[in-house]
C-alpha cells in the first residue's frame, strides 16, 4: 500500500453551477431569438421568514440569470390552507406559467404535504408532489429533486464511477435521503441509507466509495469515517453561532477523500441550477418544444 497522501478536490459547486446556468441561458436564448415566451418559474412564499426571503430573491436572481421569467405571490403570514392551495390552484391555470414552487418551511397550521399535492405534476419543479416522487421510485423520472439532482451532477462532472461502487446515504429525508438513493441505485451503485437509529455508522461509512451526508448534524462525519480515494458530498448546512458548518469535516477528510464539496460554495447552488433546469423541462414539455 502506498503511503502517498490523497490529493483531495474541493469542488467548487458555484464554478459547476455557472458553467450549466451558461448553458441553460443559450437554451433559453434560443426560444427568445424564434420569438416565443421563455420559461417561467412562480415562487409563493407565505409569511415573512427573512431567510425564505433571502432563498426566494435567489431562486428569482437565478432565473433572471438564465434569462427566464420568475414571479412571485406573496401571501401573509395569517393565511389558511385553503389560500395557499387557492394561489396554487391559480397558478396551475395559468398557462405561462412552467414551474411552481412552494417556499418551505409554510406557517404552523398549513400542511407542505397538502399544499405539494395540489400543484400539477407537470409543473412541479421542486419535485414535492407524490407523482414526482413515484416516478423517480419506478425510474421514469423527468423532474426530480433539486439538491439530489445537484449532487448527482457533481458526482458525474468529477468523472466518479457509480456503476459497481459502494454508496452510503445518511439522512432519509423526502427532499435529499430517499431520492438521492434510489438515483445512486438506478445508476448501478449499491446503496446502504443510514438514519439516526443505524448502528456501527462510523464502520458503515468506511465502506463508502460515494458518501453523501444529508443529515444537519454539524462535522458528524470525521476524517477517520472516510475510505481512503471516496467522493464525499456534504448536503448538511447547520448554523453554530452565525456560522454555517457541514455535516462533514472539511479539513479531516482532505488528504483522505478523492473529492469533497464545501458546505458553502459546494452543493447549495448546484441545488438552484438544477431548479432553473426543471423548470426549463417542465417548460419543454408543456409546450412540446
Ligand atoms: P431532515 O429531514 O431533518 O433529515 C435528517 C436525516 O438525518 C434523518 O433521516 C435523520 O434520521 C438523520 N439523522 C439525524 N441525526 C442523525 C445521526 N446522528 N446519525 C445518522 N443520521 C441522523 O433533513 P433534510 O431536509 O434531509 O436536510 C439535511 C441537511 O441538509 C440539513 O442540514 C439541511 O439544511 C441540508 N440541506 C441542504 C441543501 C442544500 O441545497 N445545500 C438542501 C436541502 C437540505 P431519522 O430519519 O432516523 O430521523
Amino acid at each position: 500500500m502506498s503511503n502517498t497522501k490523497q490529493e483531495t478536490i474541493v469542488v467548487d459547486g458555484l464554478a459547476l453551477a455557472q458553467d450549466i446556468r451558461k448553458e441553460l441561458a443559450e437554451e433559453v436564448s434560443k426560444y427568445a431569438a424564434a420569438g416565443k415566451r421563455v420559461p417561467c418559474l412562480a415562487v409563493v412564499l407565505v409569511g415573512d421568514d427573512p431567510a425564505s426571503a433571502s432563498y426566494i430573491k435567489g431562486k428569482q436572481r437565478a432565473c433572471a440569470q438564465v434569462g427566464m421569467e420568475a414571479i412571485e405571490r406573496h401571501l401573509p403570514a395569517s393565511s389558511s390552507q385553503e389560500e395557499v392551495i387557492q394561489v396554487v390552484e391559480e397558478l396551475n391555470r395559468d398557462d405561462a406559467v412552467d414551474g411552481i414552487l412552494v417556499q418551505l418551511p409554510l406557517p404552523k397550521g398549513i400542511s407542505p404535504n397538502a399544499v405539494a399535492a395540489a400543484i400539477d405534476p407537470a409543473k412541479d419543479v421542486d419535485a414535492l408532489h407524490p407523482n414526482t416522487a413515484g416516478k423517480l421510485l419506478l425510474g421514469n423520472p423527468t423532474i426530480a429533486a433539486c439538491t439530489p439532482l445537484g449532487s448527482m451532477e457533481i458526482l458525474d462532472r468529477q468523472g466518479i464511477e457509480l456503476e459497481g461502487a459502494n454508496a452510503v446515504v445518511i439522512g432519509r429525508s423526502n427532499i435529499v435521503g430517499k431520492p438521492i438513493s434510489l438515483m445512486l441505485q438506478s445508476r448501478n451503485a449499491t446503496v446502504t441509507m443510514c438514519h439516526s437509529k443505524t448502528r456501527n455508522l462510523k464502520e458503515v461509512c468506511q465502506q463508502a466509495d460515494v458518501l453523501v451526508a444529508a443529515v444537519g448534524v454539524p462535522r458528524l462525519v470525521k476524517g477517520d469515517w472516510i475510505k481512503p480515494g471516496a467522493a464525499v458530498i456534504d448536503v448538511g448546512v447547520s448554523n453554530i453561532d452565525g456560522k454555517l458548518v457541514g455535516d462533514v469535516d472539511t479539513e479531516g477528510a482532505k488528504g483522505i477523500a478523492r473529492i469533497i464539496t464545501p458546505h458553502r460554495r459546494g452543493v447549495g447552488p448546484m441545488t438552484i441550477t438544477m431548479l432553473l433546469r426543471n423548470t426549463l423541462t417542465a417548460y419543454r414539455e408543456r409546450t412540446g418544444e
